[in-house]
């Protein structure tokens, strides 16, 4: 029986709109022989940090647990402590109050025994590490790594750049050569971080999607030799999110102590900006109420989230004092590059504010929701298939191809040909 291999490429933030045979060439040429999943969907949050834990458990953050890429956990005594995932001690935060890191398996659990995996992440640390947090497989990035059980050196020379995107694929396929394991994970940080400091369209977020086009070319070279010579490899390849421009920067925070709201978690009130969207948790014995109301009465609100809603989007409404999610206010018309889609987003409360003009993500707008999947090996005919895919679905996929069992994953296997609606 030949050998079966299944990798992921994630070009971190590139939007659908962005590829094209001149400026995605190695892509293009991917979805010439693949499936090209034309309706598929970021999570929501529309962040790296939820898409990292939902790939990697095939579950939604209702299951998970990884809410958003800023979240709050609420302790046994009924406080909230907010915390942002992107830290590398996130989810050793959450083990700690919670008794898990995440609450559903990941990939590199469930192919511990199988294979194996390696992960090289070039985004934050806790983002990496929502692929692996109990360190069962192999996991590279710059701040954490491990080998199945035990701490390796971070990649600290690497950093988070095209040519830090550069160095990590080459390492990636280094370890995949010598590893040989079921899985393989390559999680590039363009074109996000240079879209996050330029406005999407410019020259240099152009060269960043260029760039990282050609590490997935990179990977594609391995491929090919391992395909001719009679081995089965899956190449899924593709994006978490895309991005929109931001017009504008709203201090929920300033605009809460405003209307006598006293937001702060000696209050029982969190609210964490994830770009376009907040987070709002809400401490037990506080009234939601005056709460909900005044999101639902900011102009700057485009939508509030809860309750159903907010379940029917992955998220469970309570887990952690999750009150509500609030998609900030965003319009179709275009950027100065013309590209569609202006958002408003949440000042952060920690770290540098946005930049009006530069890209950003974490809502339902469509240009951040449209996110980049192709599928192409084994099963996968040269096709476009409108099914609404999301990243909860790769796993399951993955698991597929590798004829083992997937039990206990939200999302669907994308050999279904028939999805629900
Ligand atoms: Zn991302």
């Amino acid at each position: 029986m030949s050998k079966n291999t299944a990798v992921l490429v994630i070009m971190d933030g590139l939007r659908r709109d962005a590829v094209s045979p001149t400026r995605t060439p190695n892509l293009w040429a991917l979805r010439q022989g693949g499936t090209w999943f034309a309706r598929y969907r970021s999570m929501f949050p529309s962040a790296t940090r939820v898409v990292s834990s939902s790939t990697a458990t095939g579950c939604v953050p209702a299951t998970h647990g990884l809410a958003g890429n800023s979240m709050a956990l609420l302790d046994e005594e009924g406080r909230l402590h907010p915390h942002d995932a992107g830290a590398p001690d996130f989810l050793a935060a959450r083990r700690a109050m919670h008794g898990r890191a995440l609450d559903a398996p990941t990939l590199a659990e469930r192919l511990s025994g199988h294979g194996g995996v390696v992960i090289c992440s070039n985004v934050s640390p806790g983002a990496a590490l929502a692929h692996d947090p109990n360190r069962a497989g192999h996991l590279f990035n710059r701040v954490v790594s491990h080998a199945p059980g035990q701490a390796l050196e971070p990649l600290s020379d690497i950093t988070l750049s095209i040519e830090g995107d550069r160095l990590i694929t080459e390492r990636f396929i280094a370890e995949m050569r010598s590893r040989r394991p079921a899985l393989g994970v390559l999680w590039l940080g363009e074109p996000d971080a240079t879209q996050h400091a330029s406005t999407p369209g410019s020259d240099s977020c152009w060269e960043a999607i260029a760039a990282a086009d050609e590490r997935l070319g990179e990977v594609v070279a391995m491929v090919a030799e391992w395909r001719a010579a009679g081995e089965h490899v899956l190449l899924l390849a593709g994006s978490d999110h895309g991005h929109e421009t931001v017009e504008g920067v709203i201090d929920v925070q300033a605009e809460l102590e405003e209307a006598g709201l006293a937001p702060g978690a000696e209050h029982g009130l969190v609210t964490l900006s994830n770009g376009s969207s907040v987070m709002v948790h809400l401490a037990p014995g506080r009234d939601p109420a005056p709460v909900l109301e005044f999101f639902q009465a900011a102009s700057w609100a485009d939508e509030v989230l809860e309750g159903e809603r907010l379940r029917r989007l992955g998220q469970r409404p309570g887990a952690d004092g999750l009150l509500c999610i609030v998609a900030m206010r965003r319009r179709d018309a275009p950027n100065a590059h013309g590209l569609p889609g202006l958002v408003l987003v949440a000042k952060p409360a920690t770290g540098k504010p946005d930049r009006l003009g530069c890209g950003q993500h974490g809502g339902l707008g469509a240009s951040e929701q449209s996110a980049v999947m192709l599928a192409n090996g084994p099963g996968f005919s040269a096709a476009e298939c409108d099914i609404a895919a999301s990243p909860i679905d790769l796993a399951p996929t993955i698991m597929d191809f590798l004829d083992l069992r997937a039990e206990g994953m939200d999302g669907r296997t994308l050999y279904r040909t028939e999805f629900p609606a």
